[in-house]
């Protein structure tokens, strides 16, 4: 990916950021200044735009100035307005949402969905840093619902594949990378979901990216079939993963997982070198691009933003030593 970062080792995040608006007596507090302060200038339609009212645009921030911070080639809008099902569930038609999304009609496009944050966050980079946009695949998302209209998650997912289609072509003009997530791959890894991941990429021109999470190596070999530009696993966690991987024969470049994502303790630079080393030793480095495993979703914020920093400085050891 040395063509879009510039660099020989390029690294980038999974997706997810532990950076949230301070819960409710926040969003509240914030809703009332901005009520304060349409008061104070006397007419309600005078409305101060400087505040905006969206309190996750300040966890966008935060999660992007971290990753800025941290020197990541390719970032993330964090994803932090909601979990990865609940974000894109409760904007398709079709849907109902309760404690998990209800399927009561059929499922399509409605409107765009990640758009805006991608465009707020992408104004906040510059040129020199790239951006990624996410989509959660249509087979998690349909085995994350409850279906009372469809009665096949087949039929189901697929129509969710059409729709999240749209939501790329929404999206394409402002992202360097569209990743599908489908952790339900290494669950029960249905047969058609190639079919989906190629459905949800179908119109766009961007560098295509695929995450599966979990221990792949059963369906590692239906993976490089996908055509995507980019398979991303769980290889810090996962150890010896790389060595299977690397007996098999692929297009695709791999998403290096070098950091955990399930350990809320930072790693030092040290072991994250080590990993890229034996990463080095399997694959080319034009092969590879860093990142942590998974979403850091669930990790306390400074220990998330230790592991970038550890990671990047890692990468750029390493880069030293190929010189
Ligand atoms: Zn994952």
């Amino acid at each position: 990916m040395s063509e879009v970062s510039g660099r020989r080792l390029t690294t980038t995040v999974v997706g997810s950021f532990p950076a949230r608006p301070l819960g409710r007596d926040f969003e509240r507090s914030y809703n009332i200044d901005v009520g304060r302060i349409t008061s104070m200038k006397g007419s309600p339609n005078d409305l101060d735009t400087s505040i905006d009212p969206d309190p996750f645009k300040i966890s966008l921030e935060r999660s992007v100035q971290a990753q800025l911070d941290a020197g990541i080639d390719i970032i993330s809008d964090g994803q932090t307005r909601n979990d990865m099902v609940t974000l894109f569930a409760s904007k398709l038609n079709g849907i109902r949402m309760k404690t998990r999304p209800v399927v009561i009609g059929d499922i399509s496009f409605n409107s765009p969905i990640t758009k805006d944050d991608l465009l707020y966050a992408r104004g906040l980079i510059g040129d020199n840093v790239k951006i990624k946009g996410i989509i959660t695949g249509a087979y998690t998302m349909a085995r994350s619902c409850v279906d009372e209209h469809y009665g096949n998650v087949e039929n189901l997912a697929f129509d969710i594949a059409e729709a999240f289609s749209k939501e790329v072509e929404a999206i394409s003009d402002i992202v360097d990378v569209i990743q599908v997530d489908e952790p339900f791959f290494s669950i029960d890894r249905p047969e058609y979901g190639k079919d989906l991941v190629e459905i949800i990429l179908k119109n766009t021109n961007v560098y295509k990216a695929l995450h599966v999470c979990g221990d792949i190596q059963p369906l590692f070999e239906d993976l490089i079939e996908i055509k995507v530009d980019i398979l991303d696993h769980e290889f810090a966690a996962h150890t010896g993963l790389d060595n299977f991987v690397a007996g098999f024969d692929f297009p695709q470049k791999l998403g290096f997982g070098c950091v955990r994502s399930d350990v809320n303790e930072a790693e030092p630079v040290n072991k994250i070198k080590e990993r890229i080393l034996k990463g080095l030793d399997l694959f080319s480095e034009d092969k590879l691009l860093l990142d942590p495993d998974c979403g850091l979703r669930n990790l306390d914020q400074k220990v998330a933003c230790q592991k970038l920093k550890n990671m990047v400085e890692a990468r750029d050891q390493v880069e030293k030593e190929l010189e």
